[in-house]
């Protein structure tokens, strides 16, 4: 089941959380630097042994201080304007959090809107590529969350369930 919620992604009790990270893994601001301080100094240390992670792709740790048991650090797109590539990376993340979620186990999974804070990718935009990749692996978990952080992004997010659901 997919879920849209509104909450902060460092309280919820699930198998694997997702980070919006930068390629060095070493923390930042928005959803990434809430994470660190929420899981504990071992975060960073364990980061530290990770040699960094490209756009698209992912790696993991355990949650540490979070609720969470796993964490699936991944790095999104910085927005370009669209025409470099964007859309395959964005997807790329999230297919590769969801497969890697299932090696390792998981049954729930929470998403922040990866790339849409810092990182400038439209949210509009953002949702269609992440819904649909997560619409092809609904019955795989047990609980797809999608992690808003605003009312509007809750909104944003129903809108693009809505029109995806009708095509
Ligand atoms: P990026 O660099 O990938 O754009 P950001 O962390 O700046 O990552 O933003 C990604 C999304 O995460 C934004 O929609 C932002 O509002 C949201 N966000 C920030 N903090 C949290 C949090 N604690 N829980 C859930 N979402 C968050």
């Amino acid at each position: 089941m997919i879920e849209i919620i509104k909450a902060d992604i460092t309280g919820l009790h699930v198998d694997a959380v997702v980070n919006a990270a930068n390629s060095s893994l070493l923390g930042g601001g928005g959803v990434d630097g809430a994470i660190h301080a929420a899981a504990g100094p071992a975060l960073l240390q364990a980061c530290q042994k990770l040699d960094g992670c490209k756009a698209g792709d992912v790696k993991m740790t355990p949650g540490f201080e979070l609720p969470a048991k796993m964490i699936l650090h991944t790095v999104g797109p910085h927005w370009q304007g669209g025409g470099n590539g964007e859309s395959a990376v964005l997807s790329s993340c999230y297919k590769k959090c969801l497969c890697l979620a299932l090696e390792e186990g998981a049954r729930s999974i929470a998403f922040p809107a990866i790339s849409t804070g810092i990182y400038g990718y439209p949210k509009r935009q953002a949702a269609v590529i992440a819904l649909t990749a997560l619409n092809r692996y609904e019955h795989e978990f047990q609980s797809i969350l999608c992690c808003c952080f605003s009312d509007s992004d809750v909104w944003i997010y129903q809108k693009v369930r809505d029109s995806l659901s009708s095509l």
